[in-house]
């Protein structure tokens, strides 16, 4: 199951090259050309799926096992001091190449990275209990 038109489709056949560090039956994991800290890494299933919701759960499982022996290695070969584990799925997420990839990024105590993550606020408690309610009611 490829798309011919996906970049990372072509990586995985071969068709592209790629700085691979895994190559399985499943998942294939290389160096991300844009690395957010060096050492940063992608890990993908082989088959082509656009985001989580399509990936079957087994695939999902192998996908995670290697992202976290990918984090394993960075803290072991890198000296990481911590790992970010960052899935992005669609455009407004982030999303610029669908096919799935879990992005497993080496930190350091001092590499000076700051995501922009600022916490925002319900307006009450009832906002949050009647969100929580909608997103309850569709698993
Ligand atoms: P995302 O924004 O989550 O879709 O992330 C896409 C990631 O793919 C970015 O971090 C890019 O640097 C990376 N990327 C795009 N093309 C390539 C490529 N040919 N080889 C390795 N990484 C790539
Ligand atoms: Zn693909």
């Amino acid at each position: 199951m490829n798309d011919s038109e996906c970049i990372f489709c072509k990586i995985a056949a071969g068709e592209i090259p790629a700085t691979k560090i895994l190559d399985e039956n499943q998942v294939i994991a290389f160096m991300d050309i844009g690395p957010i800290i060096k050492g940063h890494v992608l890990v993908i299933p082989r088959d082509h799926y656009p985001d989580i919701i399509s990936v079957p759960p087994d695939v999902l499982s192998a996908l995670i096992v290697s992202a976290r022996r990918v984090a394993a290695a960075q803290v072991k070969a890198l000296n990481a001091d911590g790992v970010n584990i960052i899935q992005n799925n669609g455009r407004s997420a982030g999303q610029l190449v669908p096919h799935f990839h879990i992005h497993v990024i080496p930190r350091f105590n001092d590499d000076g990275y700051h995501f922009n993550w600022n916490p925002g606020k319900y307006s009450s408690p009832e906002e949050m209990e009647k969100t929580a309610a909608s997103i309850r009611s569709a698993l």
